[in-house]
């Protein structure tokens, strides 16, 4: 059961961002008793629920008011906006804290024997990706014409599959992609986590307890530094 008179913050449930987040949220004292596989976990000692999902659906519950916090990195971010205004559907958000976790890129690599000479080595190229608006805008403002081809996994493996001559990635290290005889040829978004809220106003109590959570979650970061 859920109280819509608590804090609803969304987390992903399982993956890079969680662990980060649900210590985040442990740090600036929130207490969760969290049980696995349940979709909600309860704060023992505030009035907050935790929406346990996967990322991707971390925008879209904040954008339409059900989730009224989330924890997000800013690629699945941009994108989801991205997809929502292509389809006239709600993308509005406040963007609360960058943070210091998260952190990656998404790059376009290609095989090591494709010869990249710059971005018109990609003109008339296919480009497998799960960040397709991401990726159109970098096309279309360095008037690439090249055609993304949607895959929600196994990204990397699509050139060798004889899908795509090139891919649109996350890279935080780089060898999956040495791993996978592909080369970074560029960059084309920088991304961390951020706490997201939505962009109704909340109630007095609900917007009074998020005031009360930014500075302690300031100082847990400067305490990092
Ligand atoms: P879910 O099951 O929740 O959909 P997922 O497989 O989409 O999980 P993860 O691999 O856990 O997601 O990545 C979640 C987010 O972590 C990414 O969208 C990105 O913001 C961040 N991230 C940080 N480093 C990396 C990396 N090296 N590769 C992929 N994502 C990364
Ligand atoms: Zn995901």
């Amino acid at each position: 059961m859920t109280d819509k008179n608590r804090l609803r913050i969304a987390v992903q449930k399982k993956g890079r961002l969680s662990n980060e987040s649900i210590k985040l949220l442990k740090a600036i004292g929130v207490k969760l008793s969290i049980r696995d596989r349940l979709l909600i976990a309860h704060s023992t000692n505030l009035p907050i629920d935790l929406l346990l999902v996967r990322d991707d659906d971390i925008p879209g519950l904040v954008m339409d008011g059900i989730a009224d916090l989330g924890f997000i990195g800013e690629n699945e971010l941009e994108e989801k906006m991205l997809e929502r205004q292509a389809a006239g559907e709600p993308a509005e958000y406040k963007t609360l804290k960058r943070l210091e976790y998260g952190g990656c890129r998404l790059s376009i690599a290609v095989p090591n024997e494709f010869n990249y000479q710059g971005l018109e080595s990609l003109q008339n190229t296919k480009i497998a990706t799960t960040y397709p608006y991401l990726l159109k805008r970098f096309l279309n403002e360095n008037n690439i014409n090249a055609q993304p081809v949607m895959l929600t996994g196994s990204v990397e493996v699509a050139p060798r599959a004889g899908i795509a001559e090139a891919i649109c990635d996350l890279v935080s290290t780089g060898a999956t992609l040495e791993a996978n005889g592909l080369e970074e040829a560029t960059e084309i978004f920088v991304s961390k986590a951020v706490l997201i809220q939505q962009a109704k106003e909340l109630s007095q109590e609900k917007q009074e307890l998020i005031n009360t959570l930014i500075p302690r979650i300031n100082g847990v970061m400067q305490a990092k530094e």
